[in-house]
């Protein structure tokens, strides 16, 4: 049986981005102590914690201290080593698996896991090198996706194929690095589930997501999704079987693409909390921050239940320009919930904050929030 950590036990936390602060504010309201391993001096989530060690995730001295004083690791960054985590394991509990945070740093990796669990990934071929590119338009229907097998976020690290020159100048481009090359989808939309699931086995799943992207980064997450019941319940089951093959313990999340055709497909997992379910925290009773300290902690999960549609709309460096937002516009607003985290620097394309407007129904929820995000930035 894994021991219960209740209230002033000390977590650990790697990783200083905001999944990491807004890990450690949850963990604060409920009296535990949490201590940050970040490289950079200035992170997010080092201004929350009770101690910020101050370390590169690859120092073992500062590894071995962090493990010493902890009574359970948990991440926020999906590319911290697998050796890493197995290291800081020999001497404390490490939630999720080193085992299941590496069936997501690579995308190779990611789909083949996919497929061993009976499901879709997005039409796919592996590219290891140069001799791989022609093989891979054989099989792949253009326009496809080139992509860095490692290391991708935010959309960066993809480039658009249009034909065979494209492809060969794309790969150069790239450094020559692993990729693959992916069918690019017809969507009708995307969606994602954000779930918990604790050492016995058990999972629960938050509401399904409706998102947005724009220039491949998160624009906006409605919720409920506007999405057939039964695509839905698919997501859920789809994302729980992930989960359970995992033997994941904390917060994961996975994308998926819906296609004009109707049928489902896995895009990517997160092994982490996911900025898909930031509207958990105003629109359901446990946020998905939350939910990771118990499952970490091996509480009893709290309930997942939305409690108003809501649209989470994320606010990059982009809305900045030389001068603050108009903050004002988004303050009036009595139903809207703004999150900043504390990054000094705005720049294009960083994510900044976010915030979740609440309202009857989604239409008027996201009327609202689009209306906000035209009056913020400054002209
Ligand atoms: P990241 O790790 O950067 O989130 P994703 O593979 O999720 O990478 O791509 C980011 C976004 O780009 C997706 O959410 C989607 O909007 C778009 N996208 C990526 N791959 C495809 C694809 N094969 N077909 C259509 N759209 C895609
Ligand atoms: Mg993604």
């Amino acid at each position: 049986m894994t021991d219960v950590l209740l209230p002033s036990a000390t977590l650990g936390m790697l990783g200083g981005g905001q999944l990491g602060q807004m890990f450690a504010l949850s963990a604060r309201v409920l009296g535990y102590q949490v201590i940050v391993l970040e490289p950079d001096p200035h992170s997010p989530a080092g201004q929350i914690a009770d101690q910020h060690i101050q370390a590169a995730y690859d120092d073992e001295a500062a590894l071995k201290q962090f493990a010493a004083q902890c009574d359970v690791i948990t991440t926020e960054f999906e590319n911290i080593p697998a050796h890493v985590l197995n290291l800081l394991a020999e001497s404390c509990p490490v939630r999720p698996s080193a085992f299941a945070v590496e069936k997501a740093q690579d995308r190779m990796v990611e789909k083949a896991f996919i497929q061993s669990c009976n499901l879709l990934p997005v039409p796919y071929a592996d590219i290891h090198s140069e001799a791989d590119l022609a093989t891979a338009l054989k099989t792949v229907q253009l326009p496809a996706i080139l992509k860095t097998a490692r290391f991708g976020y935010d959309g960066k690290g993809q480039i658009v194929i249009h034909n065979e020159e494209e492809l060969n100048a794309a790969f150069k481009s790239l450094g020559k690095v692993a990729c693959v090359l992916e069918q690019q989808i017809d969507l009708a939309l995307e969606i994602s589930v954000v779930l918990a699931r604790n050492a016995a086995g058990e999972s629960q799943c938050f509401p399904v997501a409706e998102n947005i992207h724009k220039n491949g980064i998160l624009y906006q997450s409605i919720v409920p999704a506007r999405v057939d019941a039964n695509i839905a319940e698919a997501a859920q089951v789809a994302a729980q079987r992930i989960a359970d093959k995992l033997d994941y313990i904390g917060v994961m999340a996975v994308e998926f693409f819906v296609t004009k055709q109707g049928a489902l497909l896995v895009n990517e997992i997160a092994p982490r909390t996911h900025n898909s379910g930031h509207y958990t925290q105003d629109a359901c009773v446990t946020s998905q921050f939350e939910q990771q300290l118990r499952m970490i902690c091996n509480l009893p999960f709290g309930d997942t239940r939305l409690l108003s549609p809501v649209v989470m709309t994320n606010l990059l460096g982009d809305v900045w320009g030389d001068s603050q937002p108009n903050w004002d516009i988004l303050l009036a607003d009595s139903n809207s919930k703004l999150h900043l985290y504390g990054k000094k620097e705005a720049r294009i394309a960083r994510k900044m904050g976010h915030f979740n407007t609440l309202a009857d129904d989604v239409e008027q929820a996201k009327q609202k929030a689009d209306a906000i995000m035209q009056g913020l930035t400054p002209c």
